[in-house]
């Protein structure tokens, strides 16, 4: 398996650290809003990275974050006159349904940046006694760039450009020994949150918080660390500093980023008045046409979204469910049992697609030519199965079919799949473990139900329910 390596720029055959496992870290959500397509597109691809390594028979530890304290997050919280956790909780809650409607498998874990604080403290501590930070006289602290030597080497930067292009920028009343340097640890402004440290009541800054769940949850070193285009510099740039510069070890062996999502081929943007939110795309679409439709380029390509392209893939992953829901009523009505030899030979001529599929994912999951593979999978169906064939050759080659459709992550049965008696009974269910304190069991069901596509709503009134 080969994939591109942002470190390298070149494509690299996949080693893992150790054999068998895959430790992989993806730069999740500010949760501030409702996430946003350009948001979705990392987590569908990288979902999808997942799904092909677990088909591969890896083990695949998956982490990903939430940032939930950040200016964007407090500022809404000052407009709502609430505590910034109430929004942070909430978006992380709606992104989770956003999720699930995507079929995004939730991460193995899913760590909050508020609750690594003491790793962050103890991260940056580490950082000032081995001399790549500092602290300045209001409890800023800063990481000392020039000092890891290696800086630049993710973004191919060179620290003298850098520099050129800050020397445009005032630095303002800042003790910063060198306008390269970034924040660590800043102080409190009035009425934001705040956790006490060495330096000052304060709070971290975006970078460390990754460096530091990364350690605690995936180890020192990393297999795969991944996120939009936009994050290698300066974010995953400084993590390495701060990761390495702590540890002493080289901290992802593979650095793999997504292309943006445009629109209409114009950045996405909230002031340019084109800016689609997962959920008011939702409204219009099923969100497995959003699946289909970014997994249809390759994944560090520019992805251009309009409604032609959404048209186009709704059409085209209607196809394949339409030739998956064929083959399922031609197994039921079928008159004979299992394959002729004839259709043994229409059987093992299958098998092409499922290598030529394996073979284009195994190039950087290329999963445009992926897709390609399965509608010629689908041609070949649809031509050679019909009333005539047999139980074995319609299931056989549904089988084929679903198992490609799971390593992309789309779903060929219809979601209203579960009946309303069965989501009555599984909330009485759930209702019941809650007020024996069994949340765990609740929170499962709540999980089972979601993957179904339907979404609970606990208001006074009771639970109600809908199918998002
Ligand atoms: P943020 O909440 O801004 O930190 O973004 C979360 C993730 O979404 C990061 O991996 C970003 O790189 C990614 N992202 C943000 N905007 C876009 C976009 N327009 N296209 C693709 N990825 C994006
Ligand atoms: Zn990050």
């Amino acid at each position: 398996m080969k994939v591109y390596n942002t470190l390298s720029r070149t494509k690299e055959e996949f080693q893992p650290l150790e054999e068998g496992k895959v430790k992989m870290y993806v730069c999740g959500p500010t949760v501030y809003n409702f996430i946003h397509i350009g948001n979705a597109r990392p987590m569908i691809v990288f979902d999808t990275v997942r799904r092909y390594m677990e088909y591969k028979g890896y083990e695949v530890n998956f982490v990903s974050n939430f940032t939930d304290v950040d200016d964007k997050i407090i500022k809404k919280a000052v407009e709502e006159g609430v505590d910034s956790r109430e929004i942070s909780s909430r978006y992380i809650e709606e992104c989770k349904k956003d999720m699930a409607a995507m079929n995004v498998k939730p991460a193995t874990l899913h760590p909050l940046a508020t609750q690594e604080i003491g790793g962050m403290l103890e991260m940056i501590s580490t950082l000032i006694e081995k001399g790549f930070a500092y602290a300045v006289k209001d409890g800023t602290v800063y990481f000392r760039t020039r000092k890891f030597e290696e800086y630049g080497k993710l973004s191919h930067k060179n620290l003298d450009d850098l520099q050129a292009g800050h020397r445009e920028i005032k630095v303002t009343g800042e003790e910063k020994e060198d306008a390269l340097d970034f924040v660590l640890w800043k102080p409190k402004k009035e009425g934001e949150p705040y956790w006490e440290s060495p330096w000052c009541q304060g709070r971290p800054g975006w970078h460390i918080e990754c460096s530091v769940m990364a350690k605690k949850y995936l180890g020192e070193e990393i297999d795969i660390h991944a996120g939009g285009e936009d994050l290698i510099f300066p974010h995953h740039e400084n993590e390495i500093a701060q990761s390495e510069a702590c540890n002493g070890k080289i901290f992802s062996k593979y650095w793999l980023h997504n292309g943006f999502l445009n629109i209409d081929n114009r950045k996405m943007s909230k002031s340019l008045g084109n800016f689609f939110t997962v959920r008011e795309i939702s409204e219009t679409y099923d969100l497995q046409v959003l699946r289909f439709f970014m997994l249809s380029a390759h994944y560090r390509s520019p992805l251009n979204f309009s409604a032609d392209l959404m048209e186009a893939a709704k059409n085209g992953l209607e196809r394949i469910v339409n030739a998956a829901e064929n083959l399922r009523h031609l197994k039921k009505n079928a008159r004979s049992a299992s394959m002729t030899e004839e259709e043994r030979e229409i059987w093992k001529g299958s098998d092409v697609f499922v290598e030529k599929f394996e073979a284009a994912m195994d190039d950087d999951f290329n999963t445009a030519d992926a897709i390609a593979c399965v509608f010629e999978l689908v041609k070949y169906s649809n031509t050679r199965v019909n009333e005539e064939s047999s139980a074995e050759l319609s299931e056989r080659l549904g089988g084929r079919l679903q198992q490609l459709c799971d390593i992309l992550g789309i779903l060929l049965e219809q979601k209203e799949d579960i009946l309303d008696e069965e989501i009555e009974r599984l909330i009485a269910e759930r209702q019941a473990a809650r007020k024996d304190r069994n949340f765990a069991r609740a929170d499962e069901i709540r999980e089972i139900l979601l993957n179904k596509g339907i979404v609970l709503e606990d208001t006074r009134e009771g639970v109600k329910w809908k199918r998002a």
